[in-house]
């Protein structure tokens, strides 16, 4: 029997899996990932991981990074949590201390590869994986392919723009998904309500787009002053919510309706068979999907009757690491 080795680099802890080429994680190990010290000591760490791993035949490495990557290249970028690493050509770095090929991939868009081969996304040759946590990270899978786009930054779907001149995005726009509907601005937006008016948070914003006078006000750590209820995280809003507290009761829906309009768009897009909730949010189970369904269902289009399924992600954190093997076996094709 052969294996991969799956590595997804993240900003705090890395993981490292050897993987069978139907998908089965044999053993796994995660490290931290200090990336202060530098793009060659984190290498290093990896190679040192990884070999740690070996057992049997490897057949390569695949290697999920934050990005964005120079795929060509296999170089990346700039990393937005790995502060300081500028065109750090981390495969082919990785391959030499390892003696090994190493495909590099997108982190999202292995987490999405690894819903495709293996879990809530197994059979469907068009799908979208959202995984929300932090942020939005997407991958998109068209005709079983992962789509990277000219520049290699196809599918950044936290970054659509789903209400104009809606909040400021540190990307440079304004309304992007991934600040109405991540687990951070979740708990943000009802900090926020619970520290103004806790029965109307800026409903104006949400409802009109006006822009915000003060999106600084909205930064992380702005709840810690906030009175009670200042909720610590999106669990704690959605419990909120379900308690009858009305200001996470609506921080919570507008999440989820802005989610469906990004489903919408993506069904226009990409016209998926699937579109799967992954991440820490997608914990929140029926709580999230539910109101998600019925807001897709009230804004979809009715020309025709191909609005994708919306569902939960199965692999949880694994979904990185086994789509990254995925992708070593592929690529040996
Ligand atoms: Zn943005």
């Amino acid at each position: 029997m052969t294996f991969a080795i799956g590595i997804d680099v993240g900003g705090t802890n890395s993981k490292l899996a050897v993987v069978t080429r139907d998908h089965r994680i044999q053993s796994q190990r995660s490290i931290p990932t200090q990336p202060h010290r530098g793009p060659d000591a984190v290498i290093d760490d990896l190679a040192r991981a990884a070999h740690g791993l070996l057992q049997g035949p490897i057949t390569g490495v695949g290697l999920a990074s934050p990005g964005p990557l120079d795929l060509r290249r296999g170089t990346i970028t700039r990393a937005a949590n790995l502060p300081g690493w500028l065109d750090v050509p981390i495969r082919d770095k990785l391959a030499e201390k390892l003696g090994l090929s190493v495909v590099l991939e997108n982190d999202a868009n292995a987490a999405a590869y690894g819903e495709y081969v293996a879990g809530g996304g197994v059979g469907c040759e068009h799908l979208v994986v959202l995984t929300l946590g932090t942020g939005v990270g997407s991958g998109v899978i068209v005709n079983g392919r992962i789509l990277h786009g000219h520049f290699d930054n196809a599918g950044e779907l936290g970054h659509m723009i789903v209400v104009v001149d809606g909040l400021p995005c540190p990307c440079g726009q304004r309304g992007c998904l991934e600040r109405y509907s991540s687990a951070d601005a979740i708990v943000r937006r009802a900090c926020h309500a619970a520290g103004g008016n806790a029965e109307a948070p800026r409903r104006e914003n949400a409802e009109t787009g006006d822009s915000e006078p003060d999106g600084e006000r909205n930064a992380p750590g702005a709840g810690a002053t906030a009175p009670s209820p200042s909720p610590r995280s999106a669990a704690d809003v959605a419990l909120a919510a379900a308690d009858g507290n009305a200001t996470c009761a609506q921080v919570w829906d507008e999440a989820c309706k802005y989610l469906a309009v990004a489903c919408v768009n993506i069904q226009h897009a990409y016209n998926p068979q699937r579109i799967l909730l992954a991440g820490g949010l997608s914990l929140a189970g029926a709580a999230l999907l539910d109101p998600v369904r019925r807001h897709l269902r009230a804004q979809g289009w009715s020309l025709h009757d191909d609005l994708p399924e919306v569902a939960l992600a199965t692999c949880g954190s694994d979904a990185g690491v086994i789509g990254a093997a995925a992708l070593a076996f592929e690529s040996q094709k």
